[in-house]
């Protein structure tokens, strides 16, 4: 179980989001300090002094890092502060990118391209594997269809398809890949049954005050439970022996 906030935005909220994760025994929290965003008017993030901030809060706490990395020239002073380099649905296929961070011995979490299929997910991670860096985690989290009524298309298909076609970790983020929050959970739910090894959501004390996808952002209350339920959905896969 990964959760935070979309954006990080101030100490107060880094606080609050880090002792929601030690509440529920949440090891790792993701939070964007570099966002890319469709409109450039829109907020992009704290940057590196924000990462630095996150990380001396975080670190005390036990807690590890994702967020997302979106250049080439970020990935080495934020080196000593993440433990999860993401890489983001638009830099799916930024192969500089996904070449320098071949390089660099911690982890990186691939997203799917927006319009990106399976095959060249698989790809990009091949781009960092064969960078030498084999600690790799691949994540579903929609694609661009023509269905207009939710913000992504959660392509579950692709789970199964992938454990099959590759030996990565794979986990499914149902946040931006439904990207309304009241659907959050059970699409989460669903990521678990279709056979992922993680999930990845969206979590604020105050979504609706939330400087970016607040409307697909669970508050703790529903995060806690969540979390709860993503770990029994586990447990009750691996009795079914399903995959
Ligand atoms: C995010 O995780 O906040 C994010 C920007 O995701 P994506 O790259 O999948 O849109
Ligand atoms: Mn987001």
């Amino acid at each position: 179980v990964i959760t935070g906030p979309c954006s990080i935005e101030t100490e107060e909220q880094i606080r609050a989001v880090v002792a929601h994760c030690v509440e529920n025994d949440i090891k790792m929290m993701r939070g964007g300090v570099f966002k890319p965003r469709s409109s450039p008017y829109a907020f992009r993030g704290l940057g590196l002094d924000g990462l630095k901030l996150w990380h001396e809060i975080a670190s005390e706490a036990g807690i590890k890092i994702v967020t997302e990395v979106m250049q080439t020239s970020q990935i080495e002073e934020m080196y000593p502060y993440v433990d999860v380099y993401q890489v983001g649905a638009r830099n799916s296929q930024n192969f500089n990118l996904l070449d320098e961070l071949g390089k660099v011995d911690k982890a990186v979490m691939i997203k799917r391209g927006i319009s990106g299929t399976i095959e060249e997910l698989l790809q990009s991670a091949e781009y960092v594997f064969s960078g030498g860096n084999e600690k790799l985690i691949l994540c579903e989290r929609g694609i661009r269809t023509y269905e207009r009524a939710s913000r992504n298309t959660l392509d579950l298909n692709a789970i199964p398809i992938l454990k099959a076609k590759s030996h990565l970790p794979v986990i499914v983020d149902p946040s931006h890949g439904i990207g309304i929050r009241a659907y959050v959970p059970q699409m989460a739910l669903a990521g678990v049954m279709s056979g992922a090894d993680g999930i990845i959501y969206e979590s604020h004390a105050v979504p609706e005050k939330a400087y970016s996808d607040g409307q697909q952002t669970l508050d703790f209350a529903q995060s806690a439970r969540l979390a709860s339920w993503i770990r029994e959905s586990f447990a009750m896969r691996k009795g079914f022996d399903l995959l």
